[in-house]
């Protein structure tokens, strides 16, 4: 008999299933590289702004030396930006470490998590590796039901995940909704607030969670350089919380988490508005680019807040499979969300025009098939 190293909890992880790599897919389906379009991850269609990669040109300089722990240039940032004092800043190796970072500073094994029915796989990951109780709350309208979220806390409830909006579904929470969940969550229990997407919300929409986070010492909000900044490769995020929160974190964090050049990038991106505004813009042109060909296709899809929309593709459970293969035929790459229990839906990405119209023409073709 072989012997089973660790706990049963951690054996029972089924790992991350990201997006597939392009290098990967030319070689399985024995395609060329540059005629690859990949719109699984996503990634910002613009790739990374010009201004971080000349920070980071001049951050290669010292890549010799360990990185400022403490991340004194970002987090300077970040004040400048938000208004919160360092003190309340925790930098991430991406914004993925933050959510980590969170259960595992504040669940203990048998405790519960509360997250809602199909929103980002990680919590789930989060939540097994510290080997608590998950408590999923079913979707209303594939987003978060807050009302039922708040009648799941248990008195061993510890941490709650919210993404607003969500990945893979692309909801969104209005703030009145979110300010109502916070004012009757109990305060031993830590909500999460996951803003991965809050750059893309059309201004009328944006609300201001920081102020939340002064009036509510138990909630985190995390934001990443990932999406909207264009630097999902350096793996830069960050979480702002109280200092009774925020000490937690910082005491179990790897002291060097976040690398030199992710550090030197994201002080540039904070500051780029420029790049920020045109990711913006490219990503509301080609989520209407996407959505009127859906239309036109007659296919269901659900309203998107981020940068990515869910489509169903058929009414079968195997026709996310199978028109996933289909694509991926064709050298085009998008994210198919059986693990989240959605069989018959596609997640697609906003990528550039042409990569969108390569993406609508491939479907066509394999939707009239
Ligand atoms: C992409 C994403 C993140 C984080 O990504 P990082 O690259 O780790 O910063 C976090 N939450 C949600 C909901 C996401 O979709």
């Amino acid at each position: 008999m072989s012997i089973e190293f660790g706990p049963k909890y951690v054996r029972a992880i089924a790992p991350y299933q990201g997006g597939k790599p392009i290098a990967e897919v030319a070689r399985e389906f024995g395609l060329d590289e540059s005629n690859i379009v990949k719109l699984a991850s996503n990634e910002n269609p613009l790739g990374m702004p010009e201004s971080a990669r000349q920070a980071m040109l001049k951050a290669v300089a010292e890549i010799g030396r360990y990185p400022d722990s403490n991340g004194f240039e970002l987090k300077a940032a970040i004040t400048a930006k938000y208004g919160v004092p360092p003190e309340w800043i925790t930098l991430g190796n991406g914004s993925n470490d933050i959510l980590e970072l969170a259960a595992h500073a504040f669940v203990q094994p048998g405790q519960s998590v509360i997250y809602a029915q199909y929103s980002f796989a990680v919590y789930a990951l989060a939540t097994q590796a510290v080997g608590a109780q998950a408590i999923v709350v079913a979707a209303k309208n594939y987003g978060h039901d807050l009302d039922a979220m708040a009648r799941a806390i248990t008195a061993d409830t510890r941490l709650i995940f919210i993404a607003n909006p969500n990945n893979p579904t692309g909801t969104f929470l209005p703030a009145a909704e979110i300010e109502a969940f916070l004012k009757i969550v109990p305060p031993q229990v830590v909500v999460v607030l996951d803003e991965a997407y809050n750059e893309f919300l059309a201004p009328e929409l944006q609300y201001e969670s920081i102020a939340w986070v002064r009036q509510y010492p138990n909630l985190l909000v995390s934001r990443t350089l990932s999406k909207a900044y264009g630097l999902a490769g350096l793996r830069i995020g960050f979480g702002i919380a109280q200092p009774s929160i925020t000490d937690l974190l910082n005491r179990i964090r790897q002291p060097f988490n976040v690398n030199s050049l992710a550090q030197a990038a994201a002080v540039a991106a904070l500051n780029d508005s420029a790049f920020l505004q045109k990711s913006a813009k490219v990503n509301a042109d080609g989520y209407r680019q996407l959505t009127q060909a859906f239309d036109a296709m007659d296919l269901e899809y659900v309203p998107s807040f981020g940068n990515f929309v869910l489509v169903r593709v058929g009414n079968e459970d195997t026709a996310g499979a199978r028109v996933n293969i289909a694509l991926l035929k064709q050298g085009v790459i998008v994210r198919p969300v059986g693990n989240y229990g959605l069989p018959q839906w596609l997640r697609i990405s906003v990528g550039l025009p042409e990569e969108n119209a390569a993406f609508i023409a491939a479907l066509k073709k394999i939707l009239a098939a």
